[in-house]
């Protein structure tokens, strides 16, 4: 699904955030990245993405050379990936159907093919009751499921999750993290970059520790520690 192949990533400014990179992460995996501010998770993040290009090595994400890709081609390889972010991103403006619905009309996704399955990606997430609702009127935890139904609109291959659970309670911060584990279990890679220890012990996956732009640990069924 993704491998890192000596990948470097030097940004312009001569950072070098990445450093000789060799990771494989296999279709239907789940893999928490972990590592201090500053060792490479969003950086990782962004070139999967192709937010950003390795200056160095070789990366492919879904069994496409991220180098290969063309720039009109980015917005279609993006659409099998689903993201949510700690600050979750959702549009202030719209209602969490709206918001579901949004995403898919981006795609131009038939309308009655949108009002079949917003209710279904609302009701995955545990949120068909609140489909009306903006998200200010609603809880942190509610958003992020908002936005997990957003994410997984396209049946993406893998879900990215950026500190999905930093602005969670940890009660709340468990019920995301089990969403996104089922979301795993239906069969989506999933790669969750986080500081949550509780939640890294919990789940006992496989756990990447960065530091300083380099892998310095990769463990099945890790915990945040060593
Ligand atoms: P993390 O997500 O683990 O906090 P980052 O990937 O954001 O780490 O950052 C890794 C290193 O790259 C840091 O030293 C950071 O300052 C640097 N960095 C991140 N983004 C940029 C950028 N756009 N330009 C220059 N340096 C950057």
């Amino acid at each position: 699904m993704i491998n890192f192949s000596n990948v470097t990533m030097v940004y312009r400014s001569g950072c070098e955030a990445l450093k000789n990179i060799d990771l494989s992460i296999a279709r239907g995996e789940f893999a928490f990245v972990i590592g201090p501010s500053g060792s490479g998770k969003s950086t990782m993040i962004k070139l999967i993405m192709k937010e950003e290009e390795p200056t160095g090595g070789e990366l492919f994400v879904n069994g496409q050379d991220i180098r290969d890709i063309h720039r009109y081609e980015t917005p279609y390889f993006r659409r099998k990936i689903g993201v949510v972010f700690q600050d979750f991103k959702l549009l202030k403006n719209k209602t969490a159907y709206q918001n579901v619905a949004f995403a898919l009309r981006m795609t131009n996704t038939k309308p009655r093919q949108i009002r079949k399955m917003v209710p279904q990606l609302l009701s995955v997430v545990g949120l068909l009751d609140k489909s009306n609702e903006y998200p200010a009127e609603m809880s942190g935890g509610e958003q992020q499921r908002v936005a997990l139904a957003r994410a997984i609109a396209h049946n993406p291959d893998l879900l990215i999750a950026d500190e999905p659970t930093g602005n969670l309670d940890p009660d709340t911060s468990l019920e995301i993290m089990n969403l996104i584990y089922k979301i795993n279990q239906m069969g989506t890679t999933v790669l969750v970059a986080t500081h949550d220890k509780t939640i890294v012990d919990a789940f006992r996956q496989r756990v990447i520790v960065l530091h300083d732009g380099r892998v310095v640990r990769d463990v099945p069924e890790g915990r945040y520690g060593v």
